[in-house]
């Protein structure tokens, strides 16, 4: 997915973080992501009280859309740098091509990563079957010593493990006995939690990890506190297990978790950088190797099998892009 905002760099001005307890809970703002009938997605991360979980620093999370209302997602070439992006939904279906030469479905319950690396450029369309699309979109932050790798694309379809009063699929990183392979670069966790309707679940997970729990649907409290729907729950590092609880209606959630980051970082419309030069580079490269066509064979290649012009990037601020995290 790509970052649409008018003004990227800048985070909304909001309250501070309201506290639940020992929680923190960080409210999503809808921000749309462009086109006629623009589909719109709930983002909690990065705000200004918090830019960072462990090395994930992008939570959009969207839907349930109707496709023939809203338009489904429609998201053309644009590149990224620096990070990689966790795709995941829980229902309808997307199409997705990169640069590195995939192109693969988009399905519930599996997990597209792509690392972008030194850079990378993909599109996602909803595929006309789909009608209704429901989902998140994560990044996660390369450490300085990985950032710089080729970009690649994985796909993984974790097992459903059952914990007694839930169902965990661990889509990267390690939770409840079960590991995906998909490649990551510096300790994390994420994971889909379906809770049954009552269920309390005490979750056993790292306790140098800081956590973020998105609630998606139905009731939920983590450690004793109410969390909305489409919040994010943070936890600081410390404790070893989460106690979740779900209300009548059950809860499914997305768990996300990791080291603490321990590097700033430079996060403005697609890329990821750690200098305001750096990403003038990685700007001025995509608008003249791919939006003004001048090579293939660039930083961010080539998106081959989508009709359409790929996305210009936005206007630089008149300031110079701040290091955050
Ligand atoms: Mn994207």
């Amino acid at each position: 997915m790509s970052n649409l905002e008018k003004e990227p760099l800048e985070v909304v001005e909001r309250p501070g973080p309201r506290l639940a307890g020992h929680l923190e809970l960080l409210e999503p703002r809808e921000v749309p992501l462009g086109g006629p009938r623009a589909m719109s997605v709930r983002r909690t991360l990065p705000q200004r009280s918090r830019s960072l979980i462990g090395a994930w620093c992008f939570v959009d999370h969207y839907g349930p859309d109707l496709v023939s209302a809203r338009g489904g997602m429609v998201v053309p070439p644009h590149p990224h740098t620096g990070l990689q992006t966790v795709s995941w939904l829980f229902s309808g279906e997307i199409d997705h091509r990169d640069s590195v030469g995939s192109h693969a479905p988009v399905r519930p319950g599996e997990l597209n990563l792509m690392t972008a690396g030194s850079g990378v450029s993909h599109s996602e369309l909803s595929t006309l079957t789909t009608t209704v699309i429901h989902g998140a979109q994560l990044w996660l932050a390369l450490p300085e010593g990985s950032r710089h790798i080729a970009p690649a694309f994985e796909h993984y379809a974790p097992p459903a493990v059952e914990i007694g009063g839930a169902t965990v699929r661990v889509f990267i990183g390690s939770l409840a006995g079960s590991t995906s392979p998909a490649l990551a670069f510096s300790p994390l966790v994420g994971a889909q939690v379906d809770v049954a309707p009552f269920a309390a679940i005490h979750l056993a997970v790292n306790p140098a990890f800081e956590h973020g729990v998105l609630l998606d649907s139905g009731s939920l409290s983590v450690d004793g506190e109410d969390v909305p729907v489409a919040h994010l729950a943070y936890r600081e590092p410390g404790a070893s297990v989460l106690r979740i609880e779900a209300g009548a209606d059950g809860a499914r959630l997305l768990l996300i978790g990791g080291a603490p980051f321990g590097e700033q970082i430079i996060m403005w419309w697609n890329f990821i950088g750690r200098t305001h030069d750096e990403i003038v580079r990685f700007r001025d490269e995509w608008q003249a190797d791919v939006v003004a066509g001048a090579r293939d064979d660039g930083r961010f290649g080539r998106v081959t099998g989508y009709v359409g012009q790929p996305l210009p990037a936005p206007e630089l601020p008149g300031v110079r892009l701040k290091l955050r995290g």
